[in-house]
């Protein structure tokens, strides 16, 4: 029997009025059907902790296609089924967005074959997830509104930051949980249970990674690059070696600690500067990567997907012994101008600090955008393609500090291009 909690009034302070009527209707709908439903995972770990979290996820005991169509046709909202999965999703006319699962099991008929998916009960879909912080569920029908069903401790184990597998096998059964486990770890600053930390360090010792699809490392990796605490997941992920074991020849220093301390810095100023948002993953994967040689690093990121972060790599170590200090600004301008966003951003942590600081005085000074077509025309020039050369030539001058405000630069065109 699962352990019980009354949650009601955590549960209505987390949700606005309009999804808790959504969830008493679909109780009223779920009883005519003589189904049960709950909320499950994410959503109610976040609703103890506190968290916002957008994914409403429902489990049904029943039929969760028949219940999400019945639901959304009564109110006329829009309604999608995955008959394969067992799953449904609607959408309401405030747009709010429900999951529906019917609640299953996974049966191996031989190890390694295709799970044959089968329906269960609560009790046995709670089984088959990662950790118990996920395994909670809770009732939301009228008349057990609230009510936290536990049956593998997993409040007590949000209760004292702890990330436990459920079984032994947890880790070979599906590798990928090793990633999981880690990111939940960072994300929440949990810790993971002691028997938990002895298989998972096993499952990395073992290299149990190696049978994770590539697709599922992608996946995982670029969550972990759009974490909050992306910093503290992938320092875990060192301090456990799964770095290791995932890039060949890696080593995390100090030094290139630093660096992706400085990467999450940058990132959150070019958002709030430049009001520019970067492709976190490429900056954080030349981060990982860029001590390494350029032919092991493309291997790592053809291998895992992420030809997305090509480009960045080409420019960087095209570029990394070609930027030092005896440069004008208006050369290092020339070497930076055309890069993406990304390079720049990885650039300006992996720099010395004062190289960094001339590059981001450099691109301050070119958001101003110290001469405008308009300023040419005002002067008499007639637009065309020449007026790109033109203030390209003033504003490297302006760099070098040969031409020092907006007046001066007037009259040096004036003089050169009138
Ligand atoms: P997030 O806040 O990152 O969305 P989540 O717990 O909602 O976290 P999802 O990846 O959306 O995570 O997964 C939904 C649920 O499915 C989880 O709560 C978890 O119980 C289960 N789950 C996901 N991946 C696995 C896995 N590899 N093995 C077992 N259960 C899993």
């Amino acid at each position: 029997f699962p352990k019980h909690y009354n949650l009601k009034h955590k549960v209505k302070k987390y949700f606005p009025e309009n999804i808790i009527d959504i969830f008493l209707q679909l109780g009223n709908t779920a009883k005519k059907l003589n189904m049960k439903i709950y909320l499950v995972g994410g959503i109610v770990r976040d609703i103890i902790l506190g968290r916002k979290n957008l994914d409403i996820d429902i489990l049904v005991e029943g039929d969760a296609i028949k219940l999400a169509y019945e639901f959304a046709k009564e109110n006329g909202f829009v309604f999608h089924k995955f008959e394969e999965f067992m799953t449904a999703q609607i959408k309401t006319k405030d747009n709010i967005k429900l999951d529906f699962a019917t609640a299953r099991k996974e049966i191996y008929e031989y190890p390694g074959a295709y799970p044959k998916v089968e329906k269960a009960t609560l009790r046995e879909d709670l089984f088959r997830r990662d950790f118990t912080i996920n395994t909670l569920a809770i009732d939301i029908t009228e008349e057990n509104f609230g009510i936290l069903l536990d049956y593998f401790y997993g409040y007590q184990d949000i209760r004292n930051k702890k990330i436990r597998v459920l079984h032994e096998l947890s880790f070979i059964e599906d590798p990928i949980r090793i990633f999981r486990a880690l990111r939940f770890a960072g994300r929440f600053g949990f810790k993971l249970g002691s028997h938990t930390e002895k298989l998972l360090k096993v499952a990395i010792q073992q290299n149990f990674i190696k049978v994770a699809p590539e697709g599922r490392i992608n996946l995982e990796l670029n969550l972990t690059f759009n974490e909050e605490n992306v910093i503290e997941i992938l320092f875990l992920m060192d301090e456990y070696k799964l770095l290791n074991h995932l890039i060949k020849y890696f080593v995390l220093n100090d030094f290139r600690k630093k660096v992706l301390e400085k990467i999450r810095d940058n990132i959150l100023y070019f958002e709030l500067i430049f009001n520019k948002k970067a492709d976190k993953s490429i900056i954080y994967l030349l981060g990982l990567l860029y001590h390494l040689p350029l032919e092991i690093a493309t291997e790592f990121l053809e291998k895992y997907y992420f030809e997305k972060a090509f480009k960045s790599f080409e420019e960087f170590y095209y570029l990394k012994d070609k930027i030092n200090e005896n440069l004008k600004n208006s050369e290092i301008y020339e070497y930076i101008k055309g890069i993406t966003l990304e390079t720049k951003i990885f650039l300006i942590s992996y720099l010395p600090e004062n190289l960094s600081k001339r590059i981001l005085d450099i691109l301050n000074k070119e958001k101003e955008k110290f001469i405008t077509g308009k300023d040419l025309i005002s002067l008499g020039l007639k637009p065309s393609p020449k007026f790109s050369k033109i203030q390209t030539e003033i504003f490297k001058k302006y760099l070098d500090n040969e031409i020092k405000d907006k007046k001066q630069a007037l009259e040096y065109i004036k003089q050169k291009f009138l």
